[in-house]
This record gives C-alpha cells, structure tokens and sequence, in this order.
C-alpha cells in the first residue's frame, strides 16, 4: 500500500493514510480501520458507515451520473451500509446557473442591475479571491456546485475541494478539471468541516464560504482550521449570519479569536446577490474576515 497524501489525514486520529488503488475501494488509517475511496474521492468521516447507510441511494447515483459506479463502488458502499439504507439524498442547494455553470438571468429593471454589478465587483466572492495572493496548499470547505473552487484553482499551486456532499465534491472537481489543462493540484475529499481530515500545520490557508452559520459546533470547526494550518497560514471565511442566531454580530469573530487566530481584516455589509431565477433573487449582507493562525 501507497501513502495516499501529504495534507488529508484520518479524520479521528489526524493520523497518515494509505490507499489500495488510485480510484475506488480503501483507504485506511493504520489505527482507526479504512474508509470508502468512491470515484477518486476519499470519504473522510469520523463515522463513514452511518454516511453509507444514510445516503446508499443516493451516493450510487451519484456515481453513476460521473460513469463511476463500478462492481467495486457497489461493494464497498454495500460493507460500509452493511446493507441498510435510508434513501436520504444530498442536501445540495444550488440555483440552476450555479450547478450548470452558466450566466445567471439578468434584469430589465435598472436598480436590480446596478445592485447585481455591484455584488459581482464588491461581493464576497471577489472579497475572497483578492485575498487569496498567497499561493500554496488551500482547502475550499464547502464547496457546493464549485463556482468558487475554478476561480481558487487558477490562483493556487494547490487545492483540495472538499464537502459533506460526495455529489457536490464530484461536480466542483470534474468543473475545475475541465477548466484546467493540468488536474493534478486538484483533489476532492468528502469532509465533516467539524472533524477537518486533515495533517497538522500541512495547509496554507482554508476557505469557507458561507459555511460556519451552519455548523452545529463551529468552535470544532475553527479549532480543526487552526491545527490544519501551517503558522502565519489564513483562514478566509465569509458569513451572512455572523450573530451565530444571538444578538452579536461579533459571534463568529469571537470563536476564531478563542481558537488563537488573530483577525487580519474584516469587512461587513458585502451584498451577495443569490440570483434563483429572473423572478426570484436572494439579498444577503455577508460579513468576511480574514484570519491568521
Ligand atoms: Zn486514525
């Protein structure tokens, strides 16, 4: 068996893994037992077996939408379901242009277009890639439909997609490749952004758009980010719920200040514009803060 990676570790023991073949079957931590590797994607759960069963449908679907569900997929998502299943499918929410990757509608209306141009200049997203001058090993969390991981692929020597959705690491992945000539700085990995599978001090910087206002332990998450990134490494993260549901807009600051990150920047009020259709538009005031371990 092979050493599978420099930076993805075993999610309970931060512990090295190896793997059995380059696409799908095992990996394995020597100390806590193997995990699934469906499709190129290493399933790095602190419990891959409840994921299995729990998603078993909806995962073989999955790779069949990639041409990837092999005999070998089949069995090793049948060993780790043990044959139970609950249908459940991926809570993937993507509007339409975000999962296909094209134009989003426009407007007639003047102030709508004004505001839309403006989100697409001073929104979140750009905040993000600005930020992101330091090259090096970078980790998306949350990837979604991997709008923004094309745009982290061009400006990084490396980067690893990862989501709780094997479906959504499938899609950002197979986006970034097809838009690169050379695929071999990108690796998907389904994650817990609580549990992060991850080396000590191996990343030079984490992105997490959107993610922390859903996490039921974000305190797990910032102290994972801190362990996972090397010293002087960033954490870039943007929010539209910084209070966390309490009445602090400084919620999410104070987390990553207790977890030892010092706060380089942070910008509030950032429009995101989440355009569903040319009838139905989502306004978000989005807080970003860039973070130093
Ligand atoms: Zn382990």
């Amino acid at each position: 068996m092979r050493e599978r990676s420099a930076v993805l570790a075993c999610p309970r023991c931060h512990g090295a893994l190896s793997a059995e073949g380059p696409q799908t079957g095992l990996i394995r931590c020597a100390a806590c037992g193997p995990y699934p590797l469906l499709g190129g994607v290493p399933i790095l759960l602190a419990d891959p077996f409840t994921y299995c069963a729990q998603f078993r449908d909806s995962i073989l679907a999955t790779l069949a939408e990639h041409d990837l569900a092999d005999r070998t997929a089949v069995a090793v998502i049948d060993a780790f379901s043990r044959g139970r299943g609950t249908s459940e499918v991926f809570a993937d929410d993507w509007t339409e242009h975000e999962a296909t990757s094209s134009a989003p509608p426009t407007f007639a209306h003047a102030s709508l277009k004004k505001l839309a141009a403006e989100a697409k200049k001073n929104g979140p997203g750009p905040w993000l890639e600005k930020k992101l001058a330091q090259r090096g090993t970078v980790l998306e969390v949350g990837c979604g439909a991997g709008e923004r991981s094309e745009a982290l692929a061009a400006s990084v020597d490396r980067l690893l997609i990862g989501d709780r959705s094997l479906r959504a690491v499938l899609q950002a992945t197979r986006r970034v490749r097809l838009a690169l000539e050379d695929d071999a700085q990108v690796e998907g990995v389904v994650l817990d952004a609580e549990q992060l599978p991850i080396r000590k001090r191996a990343l030079d910087c984490i992105i997490a758009e959107n993610v922390v206002d859903l996490l039921d332990a974000p305190e797990d998450f910032f102290a994972g980010a801190h362990a996972a990134l090397k010293k002087g490494g960033s954490l870039l993260l943007t929010t539209p719920e910084p209070s966390l549901g309490s009445e602090d807009d400084s919620a999410v600051e104070h987390l990553a200040r207790q977890a030892k990150f010092k706060v380089v920047q942070k910008s509030d009020g950032l429009p995101w514009v989440r355009i569903n259709s040319s009838r139905f538009v989502e306004v978000y005031l989005v807080q970003a803060l860039a973070l130093r371990a």
